[in-house]
């Protein structure tokens, strides 16, 4: 054969950057760094394009390139499709460990295929060299996965993050009033609203208020962490409680009925009803709105309070309420929809914080003012939902902080003597992985804390 020397250099140049890839890949895809992972897929295709080219021409075509490009095209097409399919199809997008078994399981078969049919044509003078280098990618794989992310992040999430787990976390945390078991629905943040402010003043009390401090995405065992907990600690050394509570329409492990998700939550608490027999909203793939109007609006209404105000940073949440905005403005009600735009980097919570700050700091302040931290949402969905991450424990000592704040302000009102005061930290759902929406107990517990009996 005229062209060994080519068909060897290019099968042992593919198979040393299979392997290579076979190291990198798992976990830049685990830990999603978008740029390497466009590079890691260019790469994946130009290890295609090499054993193509290699295989035709050891067939001693005259153009091997052409019938290369087209075989790399079909490759990037076919397997490089599969990725997403089964990252979204099947591990629902919060098991990227899956999705990379099975995406590299897959190119190792090709990349054997390949070194196999180019051993045919080049006969047993093929040399092992290639052939090594891809069964490295054996070795390889395994080790990526375990040692990805300095802090064995994904080691973390697949060996330590468990149910069990999980239920020996909870049963560590002592502030807790009820079990798993026992846990109550997302609904009771609503009739606790509800309840403080039909039930009549104490003694000496002059007005209702209530402020809610919304923690989106903070698991139920993130009280673990003690340290940065102050904000709940002082809600429980005013006499409060602090119950377990689960989102998604039913209790573990019963079928969910609407989606561990950001609508759902906090919609559910607005309104004290699901999304199948109440709000309307159930899914969190299309951004769906309520048919329900909030207490934002209803406790005007009942004439229950004067004023409302709702500050946040999500801009879903736009959509969401969107007829209930426009109901407000209609008929001129009293309801302030604070929206404090910056996602990126969850910056709107600075904007969500000094926004609820000024109302707090108003003679008269909104008689229900509602506000949604995004800190543990971002930094979950980008690091991960879990309390080992120092990331999701820097976002909820974040949370932690804004709450002590806006507690103090309560507390510091010229007028705080004479309001009767409900404070409640609560949070939409919990999260596993670096996603949440599915039915596992991590993304299906949450909390309600409250400064009541
Ligand atoms: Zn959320």
């Amino acid at each position: 054969m005229k062209n060994e020397k080519k068909v060897r250099a290019l099968s042992l140049t593919a198979s040393v950057l299979a392997l290579a890839m076979g190291c990198v890949y798992p976990t830049v895809f685990i830990k999603w760094i978008v740029p390497l992972y466009a590079v890691c897929a260019a790469v994946l295709a130009v290890i295609a394009f090499l054993l193509f080219d290699a295989l035709f021409t050891a067939k001693e075509k005259d153009k091997p390139v052409k019938p290369a490009v087209v075989g790399t095209v079909v490759y990037v097409a076919v397997l490089m499709g599969i990725t997403p399919l089964v990252n979204n199809v099947i591990f629902g997008a919060v098991a990227p460990w899956g999705s990379v078994l099975v995406n590299t399981a897959l190119n190792l078969i090709f990349w054997l295929v390949m070194l196999r049919l180019i051993r045919k044509q080049t006969g047993e003078r093929f040399v092992w060299k290639p052939l090594l280098c891809v069964l490295l990618v054996v070795i390889g794989l395994p080790v990526s996965i375990l040692t990805t992310a300095p802090n064995m992040k994904a080691t973390g999430f697949i060996v330590l993050d468990t149910v069990e787990n999980y239920k020996e976390r909870m049963d560590t945390i002592d502030i807790y009033e009820n079990t798993l078991e026992t846990a109550v629905p997302q609904t009771q943040v609503y009739d606790m609203v509800m309840d403080h402010l039909k039930a009549p003043l104490p003694e000496g009390k002059t007005e209702k208020k209530v402020l809610v401090l919304g923690w989106d995405g903070c698991r139920a065992d993130a009280m673990a962490m003690k340290e940065h907990r102050q904000a709940v600690d002082a809600l429980l050394a005013d006499g409060g409680k602090a119950y377990i509570a689960y989102c998604g329409g039913a209790n573990y492990p019963a079928a969910l009925t609407q989606e561990t998700a950001t609508m759902e939550g906090w919609t559910t608490m607005f309104t004290g009803t699901w999304g199948v027999d109440g709000h309307g909203v159930t899914g969190f793939d299309d951004v769906r709105v309520s048919k329900m109007n909030g207490f934002f609006t209803t406790a005007i209404e009942d004439g229950l309070i004067d004023s409302s105000a709702f500050c946040f940073s999500w801009s879903g949440h736009l959509k969401t309420y969107e007829d209930e905005i426009a109901y407000d403005e209609a008929n001129n009600m009293n309801v302030a929809w604070l929206f404090s735009d910056g996602e990126e980097g969850g910056g709107g919570d600075e904007g969500t914080f000094e926004k609820a700050l000024a109302e707090l700091q108003k003679d008269d302040c909104p008689d229900l003012l509602f506000t949604i931290f995004e800190y543990c949402d971002y930094y979950g969905h980008t690091y991960g939902f879990w309390n080992d991450d120092p990331e999701y424990e820097e976002a909820f000592r974040l949370s932690n902080l804004t709450g002590v704040n806006l507690i103090d302000a309560v507390k510091a009102r010229p007028t705080y003597d004479t309001e009767d005061w409900l404070i409640l930290i609560s949070s939409d759902h919990g999260g596993y992985v670096r996603g949440h929406g599915g039915d596992t107990l991590m993304e299906r517990m949450m909390f309600i804390v409250t400064n009541k009996d």
